[in-house]
């Protein structure tokens, strides 16, 4: 096995959607990966020496206490769809990884309705009950806002209610403080930020490319987009060009 591309000492955080089969039609199939080929992932970065940390670490991190793990690595899972349940639970679970969620929370237990692609907007989304059990399991849970929206779009007085009531409303049903969200698209600018900063959230992820230090924005941390096909060669590659991004500003 070669050893990772990345330095000791960054903060490497994977985005990824949905685990499984992508239903049949055209379009997002990027956004779903095959569970062998994601195990497959968490083992190379394990044996190239990478650590796995949870949210948890990530919001105690920071310049003053150098990380105490080497290559610290976070996966992240964006729309909180039930197939990370029935697919990636096992594995995560198997391989003994945490992860963080980040769910829309006005549809949980109902349906993808925010996807504008029709193939892809009546899938299941994550029920209260499987999203408690996962939290048993080592799963953090995370804000995708309450509908999916692009938050520059809307009106500012509306992000208020995407940020703040996604949070109450997660924190109530799982009982556990939600502080850390995900930009839908990953489309936000310095206000939204704010907003999210007086809202409570100590931590926002982006879909900057990059890898992330101490410095970092908290609310613009950078992310590696895992796509559909990344086998592993691929990957490897993905992540040796993480090294030549920038890392904050
Ligand atoms: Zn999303």
């Amino acid at each position: 096995m070669r050893p990772s591309p990345l330095p000791q000492d960054t903060l490497l955080a994977l985005l990824y959607h949905n685990v499984g089969s992508p239903p049949l039609g055209r379009g997002l199939a990027a956004h779903w990966i095959e569970p062998r080929l994601l195990r497959a992932q968490i083992r190379y970065l394990r044996d190239a020496g990478h650590t796995f940390v949870d949210a948890d670490w990530l919001l105690g991190w920071s310049a003053h206490h150098p990380p105490d793990v080497v290559r610290p690595t976070l996966l992240t899972f964006d729309d909180g769809l039930a197939n990370l349940y029935e697919q990636a639970l096992p594995i995560l679970r198997e391989e003994q990884v945490a992860a963080v969620v980040f769910v829309v929370a006005g549809h949980i237990g109902g349906t993808s309705a925010w996807e504008p692609n029709p193939t892809h907007r009546h899938l299941p989304v994550l029920t209260w009950e499987q999203m408690r059990e996962m939290q048993e399991q080592g799963v953090a849970f995370g804000s995708h806002t309450m509908t999916h929206p692009r938050l520059p779009n809307l009106p500012e007085e509306q992000w208020w209610w995407e940020l703040a009531e996604s949070k109450r409303l997660l924190e109530a049903g799982l009982e556990r403080p939600v502080e850390t969200l995900a930009y839908p698209y990953g489309h936000f600018h310095e206000k939204i930020a704010r907003v999210a900063q007086d809202a409570g959230y100590r931590a926002a992820f982006s879909t900057i490319p990059g890898l992330n230090v101490p410095t970092t924005d908290r609310f613009a941390l950078r992310r590696m987009n895992v796509r559909r096909w990344s086998p592993l060669p691929l990957f490897r590659r993905k992540l040796a060009r993480m090294t030549r991004l920038p890392r904050e500003g």
